[in-house]
């Protein structure tokens, strides 16, 4: 955790001081589980647990669970022998299962279910003989997963721009699948083009950018109008924490940053602004928006109202390897475990 600055100041400003958070935000249900995979991998099976990537895209879960004896590494190949090995919720490609395998690892699969759907799409769909124009962006992690089930069959398509130059051959059998975390606006917008071109385009059997995403880009649309400054809290890395800066300035704040914690918060962001809008991305603890909630109530933002645009009750069930304890007893968190409290989360 970065040291903390000076706290912010209490300048004046024309109006009201407020901040309006947004909900939904914050944890997801694929985030959740996939942080209690590797809880309870460390609890059942003893440090160290090897993580493959990051478990998910945020600083402070992956710095929380190094501290608990997690060890993240870039490929399987980096872990020992025999050891296990948690897959990230981001998924893998089956060539990532079979090196683990071949190195006889404890593999397991904190995918989240939303992310395995899409892998199951791109499979049966190179299966039928389709070509899949997969949207999404190159080089994240979701994608090599992505691409990795049916690498004959799929091209990328990164954002609009790539349209007019991607290459069909058959366009008798073509469907486009995306990744789960991008802006919804701009994958219909990228849709909107393929179609064009190729009008015989089919469209996925259901959404792929998951419900979170979708949520938490409908709520913070709502509040991006009333506000002068908009606060993501997430890492960089996070696609979904990245694309919520991109829908606030789209629709209507005047400034969007996006922080880790509530230290990076500049004193002149907050230069004449009125209202802040606060959320964050789905993998981001809500500890650390309450900390930038208590660093804008330091500079006179201590008046917080909500705009609530979802409820959000989905659970997944854990990995099948941790439904139990380490005596073997069924674990009352085996459904995951959203209502669970603990200091850091
Ligand atoms: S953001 Fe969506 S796809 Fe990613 S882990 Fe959360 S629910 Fe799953």
């Amino acid at each position: 955790m970065p040291a903390r600055r000076e706290k912010l100041k209490d300048l004046p400003v024309v109006g009201h001081k407020r901040v309006i958070l947004a909900a939904p935000r914050g944890y997801c249900a694929g985030v959740d589980r996939a942080v209690i995979a590797v809880e309870k991998a460390l609890a059942n099976y003893g440090a160290p647990i090897y993580v493959r990537k990051q478990i998910v895209h945020n600083v402070h879960v992956v710095t929380t669970l190094e501290a608990q004896g997690a060890i993240f590494v870039d490929e399987v190949d980096e872990v020992p022998e025999g050891s296990t090995v948690v897959f990230s919720a981001h998924g893998v490609s089956p060539a990532v299962v079979k090196a683990a395998a071949d190195r006889e690892l404890h593999a397991i699969d904190a995918t989240c279910p939303l992310v395995t759907k899409v892998h199951r799409e791109a499979t049966r769909f190179a299966r039928d003989n389709y070509q899949i124009l997969l949207i999404g962006h190159d080089g994240h992690e979701e994608v090599e997963g992505t691409m990795g089930h049916a690498p004959e069959r799929t091209i990328l398509v990164n954002s609009p721009a790539d349209v007019p130059n991607i290459v069909v051959e058959n366009t008798d059998n073509l469907v486009w699948l995306s990744q789960t975390t991008l802006s919804v606006d701009e994958t219909m917008e990228t849709v909107r083009l393929l179609r064009e071109r190729f009008p015989t385009l089919q469209d996925p059997p259901s959404d792929d950018i998951c419900y979170a995403t979708q949520n938490r880009q409908v709520a913070i649309k709502k509040v991006a109008g009333e506000a002068e400054l908009v606060i993501v809290v997430g890492s960089a890395n996070s696609s979904n924490t990245v694309r919520l800066v991109d829908v606030s300035l789209e629709n209507g704040a005047k400034a969007a940053y996006r922080v880790d914690y509530a230290s990076e918060i500049k004193q002149e962001w907050l230069d004449g602004v009125s209202t802040v809008g606060v959320t964050s991305g789905a993998s981001v603890p809500e500890v650390l928006v309450q900390e930038v909630l208590a660093d804008l109530a330091d500079a006179g933002y201590g008046d917080v109202s909500s705009v609530v645009t979802a409820e959000e009750d989905l659970m997944f069930s854990l990995p099948k390897e941790l439904r139990t304890d380490a005596a073997g007893n069924p674990d009352e968190r085996g459904l995951g475990g959203r209502n669970r409290k603990l200091d850091w989360q």
